[in-house]
């Protein structure tokens, strides 16, 4: 069967939009809504109906939609120059690698388009790491289940999850998957061959699940006793989400490499890959490229992104916001025990299990007219703009509410629009 799409009426005389075949290819099963225009945490359907965004994208729309300091910074870049390669000197990269350099515990910043690209350098930087140290055959990766690091080829081999590599050939060389919370598995699985481990501190698409601080230090030490690298996708917790700048700084140690993304350019795509200076001495000229990566517009809107996040007393604000959000989703399980489980996650990025239909609940979510993502392990994530207002906080929290009185009315979500 084929993919049908609403399109909106061609003239405006037509009253009624009819189904349309649509030329994307369907490998997404799209909701009924088209977007129109954002003002901060909210959206505009083309209908004029306002829905309270708590999607933000997937956690991409950091600072909300149409923010004045993101529009102003692209298009004042717009008005100058658009592209011009990595064959030139780039400014505005320049200017922003220093500031996350200044940031962080990185010495040396590549950037990309999209988290998967990120992960893809990360990748190859932790092999040619031991390749230059003259031990080539150390390229093995340790990773753990329930990750997601992106579709391309090599991080779906990464995130070792059947669903997405069934049907795509023989899966990428050199990822050996161990189980989540289990040191002695992981402990098992380094041998002689491996480069490096790779963990998102807070799994995010695998269903709000935290590493505990613990933990990650305990892979800090495994790696430095073991020669290995550890590398940190921070592509959906990083850039203020969890209430710090990056989320292993909740932990208290740091990685080699990081894979950034999603929030990082606040709604325009880019992505970018840190790492110490000993990590990435082998990702010397000519061995690494992108035609896209830190072009001038994405620069601009990187900058302006960090303008924000970093101004004094953000970071605390959004903390203290995803204090407030978790605490009404605390009281909100004890309202509807029969629909959610728990409630987990670090600042604004949490999650509820649910415990019946995730689809459902997301359907009776956006019937309420708030956005929610959903994740693996049955649990809806809520991931606000970070500019999120306690009053918006407290207004998603009655949709929530009253989705879960709808669900335990055992109306099917589509009954309760
Ligand atoms: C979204 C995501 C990716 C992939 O990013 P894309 O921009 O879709 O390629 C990788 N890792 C994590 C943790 C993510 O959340």
């Amino acid at each position: 069967m084929k993919a049908t799409v609403v399109t909106s009426a061609p003239h405006p005389t037509v009253p009624h939009q009819e189904p349309v075949e649509s030329a994307i290819l369907p490998t997404y099963a799209r909701a009924d809504v088209t977007f129109e225009r954002g003002e901060g945490v909210w959206l505009i359907s083309d209908t004029g109906e306002r829905y309270l965004d708590f999607g933000a994208g997937i956690a991409v729309n950091a600072l909300g939609h149409a923010h004045p300091h993101l529009v102003a910074a692209l298009t004042e870049q717009a008005q100058k120059v658009w592209h011009t390669s990595n064959l030139f000197q780039m400014p505005g990269g320049e200017r922003l690698a220093r500031r996350l350099v200044d940031t962080t515990f990185a010495d040396t910043v590549f950037f990309t388009n999209s988290g998967a690209e990120a992960l893809e350098c990360a990748i190859k930087m932790a092999r040619k790491y031991h390749s230059a140290n003259g031990e080539p055959n150390r390229y093995r990766i340790i990773t753990v289940e329930g990750a997601f690091h992106g579709r391309t080829l090599a991080t779906i081999a990464a995130g070792g999850q059947k669903k997405y590599l069934e049907g795509f050939g023989p899966k990428v060389d050199g990822f050996d998957q161990v189980p989540f919370g289990d040191p002695e598995a992981l402990l098992a699985a380094i041998g002689p061959d491996t480069a490096a481990i790779l963990v998102e501190p807070i799994q995010g698409e695998g269903g709000i699940r935290p590493f505990p601080a613990a933990t990650l230090r305990e892979l800090r030490r495994l790696c430095d006793e073991k020669g290995l690298l550890l590398m940190f996708d921070e592509v959906q917790t990083g850039v203020g989400r969890t209430g710090k700048l990056f989320a292993h700084e909740w932990a208290g140690v740091t990685p080699d490499i990081m894979a950034v993304a999603k929030g990082i350019g606040g709604g325009f795509p880019m992505g970018a890959c840190l790492a110490t200076a000993e990590a990435g001495k082998g990702m010397t000229a000519g061995v690494h490229g992108t035609t896209f990566g830190g072009n001038p517009l994405a620069m601009a809107v990187g900058n302006a992104v960090l303008d924000v996040v970093l101004e004094e007393g953000f970071l605390e604000r959004v903390a203290a916001a995803g204090l407030l959000l978790r605490q009404r989703l605390a009281e909100l399980i004890d309202r509807h025990p029969r629909v959610i489980e728990e409630v987990r996650g670090e600042g604004l990025l949490l999650g509820l299990k649910v415990r019946g239909s995730l689809a459902d609940m997301v359907t009776a979510l956006r019937a309420q007219k708030l956005l929610t993502i959903p994740a693996g392990d049955n649990v809806v994530r809520l991931l606000p703009p970070l500019i999120v207002s306690d009053e918006e906080i407290r207004d998603a929290v009655r949709r929530i509410d009253a989705a879960c009185s709808a669900l335990e009315r055992g109306q099917s979500p589509a009954a309760a629009e």
